[in-house]
């Protein structure tokens, strides 16, 4: 996508407004326009890529290393007593807008947030050790090159 098509690189370049909290080098941080809950905001790459396939291992390391600033930030000003750290990498995934951005969500008692799955083990498909095990071996493989 050109740059000039994408509403985070129109930020970046100071072409569209955001209420900035953070920037550095390679990363920028904002308030979220329509926030999930009080608190949420994006860190982004300065650098348009898509997704994180996309994304040199190095400039996803130092969006997460703002992201922890960032995180420290929000934690200390509102102690809201949990925080979630996010990324979608497609539609499937709830991505909406198509330039690596990492959500930081203060989480509160019952704030209802939908991005929490069943921890519960027991009569999970998904927890079968023998499954975990077969694909650990294929991720192994695929990592090691
Ligand atoms: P996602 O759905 O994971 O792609 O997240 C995209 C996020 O970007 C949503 O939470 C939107 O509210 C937020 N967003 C979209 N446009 C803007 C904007 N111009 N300024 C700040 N946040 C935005
Ligand atoms: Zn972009």
């Amino acid at each position: 996508m050109p740059a000039g098509e994408c509403v985070f690189c129109s930020i970046v370049a100071g072409a569209s407004p955001c209420h900035e909290i953070y920037r550095d080098d390679a990363t920028l941080a904002f308030m979220d326009i329509n926030p999930a809950n009080h608190g949420h905001c994006l860190v982004i790459p300065k650098t348009h890529f898509g997704n994180i396939f996309e994304m040199p291992p190095e400039a996803f390391a130092a969006v997460a290393s703002a992201v922890v600033k960032v995180a420290r930030a929000v934690n200390d000003e509102l102690r809201p007593g949990g925080l979630s750290v996010l990324q979608a990498n497609g539609a499937l995934a709830g991505q909406t807008v198509p330039h690596v951005h990492v959500h930081v969500l203060p989480r509160r008692a019952d704030d209802n947030l939908l991005i929490n799955w069943d921890r519960d083990r027991a009569n999970r498909e998904t927890a079968d050790p023998i499954r975990i095990s077969a694909l650990a071996e294929r991720l192994r493989s695929r990592l090691r090159g």
